[in-house]
């Protein structure tokens, strides 16, 4: 029997079976064969074969994971490795609020870094327009617009900009990603009323209480061919494994002038002669703003044990355990 992953916590699976059943899972051995080395095993939008449980309908084993399309995750900082918190998605939408919480352009470039390491498109809804939006939250949403992101205001509240988004995932695997507060759940709600309460139903069996916090949970829309990844709010977007000298590459207006700097592949467009990168920002040709983002990701990735200098064989076997993704921590 094959199935997809609606949710996952470290050990236990629900999944959609392609004969319309749910069923709780676990893993057949410790590992599936092939499963890429993560902080968690599957993630919810996972393809998966499972062997359903000779005793209970409603209980199988994963025997297999299907090759994955790609990956929307973030690093757990507790775990110390990556997290795959969707897979197989066809777009990313960050929710933000312009007011009661701010705009925050800071979270939504990390999540925008995310959407271009999983090399899906971008989309950022500002809910609750209804409040007004300030001139430098619609200087920012320009921004995005220029760089060939999508933009749309909304509002749970009085239903501006719903239908928007309903065209714009509508046959999609999506996968909402947003701070709390800023409406993401209203606006899920408001999509297709009812959508949060029928997790319920999946997620007793987990026992919510204990993984409200860290579950990702695959939702079907009532059309058939619609799926969202409703995410928990998260504080901080924590960004890891990403080489600091390439995270240009991650965002679009600096990715096409870092070539042409003076120290080309070398230059870290941090304060070089010769930097085009530098001279942009100056000229006010890339937003400050957002090269001011890409600064304190990249200082986050520097400073991170993973690309500190080698440094001997405590070093060594440090690196090769976080390969193999076991546990360890920078202060040991
Ligand atoms: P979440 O934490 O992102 O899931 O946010 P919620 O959906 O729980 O909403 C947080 C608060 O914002 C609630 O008090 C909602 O009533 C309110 N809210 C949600 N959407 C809107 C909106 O479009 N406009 C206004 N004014 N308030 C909203
Ligand atoms: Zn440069």
């Amino acid at each position: 029997m094959k199935g997809i992953v609606l949710s996952a916590t470290n050990n236990l699976f629900s999944v959609l079976c392609d004969d319309g059943t749910k069923r709780l899972c676990s893993l057949k051995g410790k590992r599936v064969k092939d499963m890429e080395g993560t902080y968690n095993s599957l993630a919810s939008g996972d393809r998966v074969e499972l062997e359903i449980d000779p005793e209970s309908d409603k209980k199988g084993l994963v025997t297999e994971l299907e090759r994955r399309r790609n990956f929307f995750g973030r690093f757990n900082e507790k775990g110390k490795a990556a997290q795959a918190i969707a897979t197989n998605i066809d777009l990313v939408v960050c929710v933000s609020s312009p007011r009661l919480p701010p705009f925050r352009p800071r979270f939504v470039d990390r999540v925008a870094v995310l959407a271009e390491a999983a090399h899906v498109p971008f989309l950022v809804v500002l809910n609750k327009a209804d409040l007004g939006i300030d001139e430098e939250t619609e200087d920012r949403l320009a921004v995005y617009q220029e760089l060939g992101y999508e933009v749309l205001t909304a509002s749970a509240e009085t239903g501006e900009g719903i239908q928007e988004l309903r065209d714009e995932l509508e046959g999609k695997t999506a996968v909402f990603a947003g701070q709390s507060g800023v409406g993401k759940s209203s606006l899920l709600n408001a999509l297709e009323p009812g959508l949060l309460r029928r997790t319920g139903e999946v997620s007793e069996k987990f026992d919510r209480g204990k993984h409200t916090t860290t579950m990702a949970v695959l939702l079907p829309l009532s059309d058939g061919k619609t799926w969202i990844v409703d995410t928990p709010g998260i504080r901080r977007l924590a960004l890891r494994g990403i080489e600091p000298d390439s995270l240009v590459a991650y965002f679009p207006e600096l990715a096409r002038i870092a070539p042409l700097c003076a120290f080309g592949l070398s230059c870290t467009h941090l304060e070089e002669v010769g930097c085009e990168v530098v001279a942009a920002v100056e000229s006010g040709a890339v937003h400050a703003d957002r090269y001011e983002s890409y600064l304190r990701i990249r200082e986050e990735l520097a400073s991170s044990a993973e690309y500190k200098k080698p440094e001997g064989r405590a070093y060594r076997a440090r690196r090769t355990a976080n390969r193999r993704n076991l546990d360890y921590h920078d202060d040991e």
